[in-house]
């Protein structure tokens, strides 16, 4: 099982606040692959095997670290990957967008479809359709999140993380965030800090949870998906310096933002240890950079 290493963070206003705070450095695990992305093909790509697929199908966003993922993971089981890319427009534009061309160099082949098509992504017509074009295969929703992917999550912590009072991960589909919820102790506050908007995710999270110890801090998205702000561009250049750890703009430096805001407003009691999910994402500043560039934004360091 692949385990990381919890980094101190060193900061004054924590120990300002008797705050101890401790990064779990899942984004280590790969350069290219955020590491809940790792945690979450795991289980899918064994379960791919055993079934005899040949193919991986998945879906994303021009940007998606699940899609950078699905490709290297593929690549590395033996597997073929196809990706449904949101966005037609990117049919002659995806090799500007850094992360495609890195799929694209592992091998995946892409399907290109319309705003409005990619809504039926979870519709069972559309599914039998696409499999129809493209043949058998084995197919991972969008995100990556299912009872496999959860079952993965779960190996991200360890049982010397029971430590910890508070475990804070940020939340996209929330497939790691449940994982995070069930391997963890009851005695322990698990936070999850939503990088979306709109208030499906407690119910998705609830079909795989049965803890009850969790729960979403929901002030922390900027916006919603993949928007950043400049504050949030100077926090994460800022924490890199201070600390050496490299945030990315769609999770995990909201997450951080949150944390670090939520100790300055004494939500914490002094004393508390909380540990922090680097669930990785790094592979998408390159592509974030090309967007603030064009909004005149600063960039984030790399
Ligand atoms: C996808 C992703 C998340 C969100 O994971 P979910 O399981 O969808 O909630 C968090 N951090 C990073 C870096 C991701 O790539």
């Amino acid at each position: 099982m692949v385990q990381v290493l919890n980094q101190e963070i060193n900061l004054s206003m924590l120990t300002d606040k008797q705050i101890s705070l401790f990064i779990k450095r899942e984004d280590q695990i790969h350069p290219f692959i955020s590491g809940n992305k790792y945690r979450k093909l795991k289980y899918n790509v064994l379960e791919a095997q055993e079934k005899g697929a040949t193919t991986l199908l998945t879906f994303g966003g021009a940007y998606s670290n699940h899609i950078a993922a699905t490709a290297y993971a593929g690549k590395t089981a033996g597997l073929k990957t196809i990706g449904v890319i949101r966005g037609e427009e990117l049919v002659d534009q995806w090799r500007q967008n850094p992360t495609l061309r890195m799929a694209s160099e592992q091998g995946m082949e892409f399907k290109f479809i319309t705003r409005i098509q990619y809504r039926d992504k979870t519709d069972n017509t559309f599914i039998e359709k696409l499999k129809e074009a493209v043949g058998p295969c084995y197919i991972i929703p969008e995100g990556g999140t299912n009872a496999l992917a959860v079952k993965g999550c779960a190996e991200i912590l360890t049982s010397s993380d029971k430590d910890f009072d508070v475990i804070c991960s940020s939340a996209g589909t929330g497939g790691t965030l449940a994982g995070i919820i069930e391997a963890s102790d009851p005695s322990q506050r698990i936070l999850g800090f939503p990088a979306l908007k709109g208030d499906f995710l407690k119910k998705d999270i609830c079909k795989f949870v049965t803890k009850e110890n969790w729960q979403l801090i929901t002030d922390y998205h900027f916006g919603g998906y993949a928007k950043v702000s400049e504050s949030l561009v100077n926090f994460i250049n800022n924490f890199k310096d201070k600390t050496g750890v490299p945030l990315d703009p769609v999770y995990t430096g909201k997450l951080l933002y949150g944390i670090i805001d939520l100790v300055q407003r004494d939500y914490f009691s002094p004393g508390t240890k909380i540990l922090a999910i680097h669930s990785g994402g790094l592979q998408g500043i390159q592509g974030m950079n090309l967007v603030l560039k064009k909004k005149n934004l600063p960039l984030l360091k790399v």
